[in-house]
């Protein structure tokens, strides 16, 4: 996924990786998924089966392959992780789901990427565990069928929308994951915080929550910007006045926004002020792909009550006016 909030780098996919909660347990909020999967797991654990395909949709950064690696845990089995954009060709899923442990977890992340061809190999592998591979061209061809242990599919996506019905349809599990709110935040930023061994006091540890855009990975990322600032400027441990000074020196954003969400804002407020925009439009203006502005952006600046989706197209709340220290036209505060 494409914004500067989300982009992961090597180094900070390992610090992610060892702040991974491992069982579903240690997995913060989300209690009506958790309380789900807990049901789903167990039966298939008492009846001695695979559970069934799981996909979990969703913006970045909220847990999706914290999940996926969770599930494995719970079954007690292996996961193999792997991503649309990794398997472009059939040869990479037939060589994969051949190497497959039976009652393994295979991850696809970003699995709206899958290209057609490859998508409907997966079928057969979902539905009945074989898969037909035509060998060959032309008058020489010959098909060859390769059985596939059974295994549990969890694949995850940020452009549901993009998922086409009869991949959709061959997942007996749908979850759509949504922002998290403080309190969970909260704990999200204490939990990391014992895992790196830093004292942080609660009303800091709220602070951070408040500007992590309701996501897990970047209420992390910011702690980790505050440790830094506190071993620098100060004795290791995080209170409330050291964490706005960090968080402050760093640029944050009092509400967490990013960069494409400020210009989504500053589009709206000052290039069409107090006119309803269409998607192509702030696509355009802002330079990023439609889609990912309709499935990332818009949920979470919506959710923060900065811009309402109307029939005739985007606007922009006066709390988006306040947020930019502007004046909102009188139109737009009606
Ligand atoms: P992407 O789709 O971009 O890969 P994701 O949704 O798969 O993102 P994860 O990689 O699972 O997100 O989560 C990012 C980090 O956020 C994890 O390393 C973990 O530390 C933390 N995290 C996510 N969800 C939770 C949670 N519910 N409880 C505790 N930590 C979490």
């Amino acid at each position: 996924a494409g914004s500067d909030a989300i982009a992961l780098d090597p180094l900070e996919r390992a610090l992610e990786q060892s702040l991974r909660p491992e069982r579903l347990a240690d997995f913060i909020g989300q209690r009506e998924l958790k309380a789900q999967l807990e049901v789903l797991l167990e039966a298939a654990r008492g009846r001695g089966e695979t559970p069934d395909h799981l996909l979990f949709a969703g913006p970045p950064g909220l847990g999706k392959t914290s999940l996926a690696f969770i599930i494995a845990r719970e079954l007690g089995t292996g996961v193999r992780v792997t991503s649309g954009p990794a398997l472009q060709r059939i040869g990479d899923l037939a060589s994969l789901l051949a190497d497959l442990h039976g009652g393994e977890v295979l991850f696809i992340d970003e699995i709206h990427r899958l290209p057609r061809a490859v998508e409907e190999l997966l079928y057969g592998a979902m539905e009945d565990f074989r898969v037909d591979l035509v060998l060959g061209k032309g008058p020489g061809a010959r098909s060859v069928r390769l059985d596939v242990p059974r295994f549990t599919l969890v694949g995850a996506t940020t452009r549901v929308g993009l998922i086409s019905a009869p991949l959709r349809d061959r997942f007996g599990y749908h979850y759509r994951l949504d922002y998290y709110g403080d309190d969970e935040l909260v704990a999200v930023v204490e939990r990391a915080a014992r895992t790196l061994s830093v004292p942080i006091e609660p009303d800091a540890a709220l602070e951070i929550a408040r500007r992590s855009r309701g996501t897990p990975r970047l209420a992390n990322r910011l702690l980790r910007r505050v440790r830094d600032y506190a071993e620098v400027r100060g004795d290791g441990a995080i209170d409330r006045e050291l964490a706005l000074e960090a968080l402050d020196l760093f640029g944050v954003d009092v509400l967490g926004l990013d960069r494409v969400d400020l210009e989504i804002l500053r589009v709206l407020c000052v290039q069409f002020p107090g006119r309803p925009v269409g998607l192509s439009t702030l696509a355009v203006a802002v330079r990023e792909n439609a889609g990912t502005l309709e499935e990332v952006y818009e949920p979470f600046l919506i959710q923060r009550g900065l811009i309402v989706r109307t029939p005739r197209g985007r606007m922009p709340t006066p709390r988006a006016y306040v947020h930019l220290g502007l004046d909102a036209p009188v139109e737009a505060s009606s």
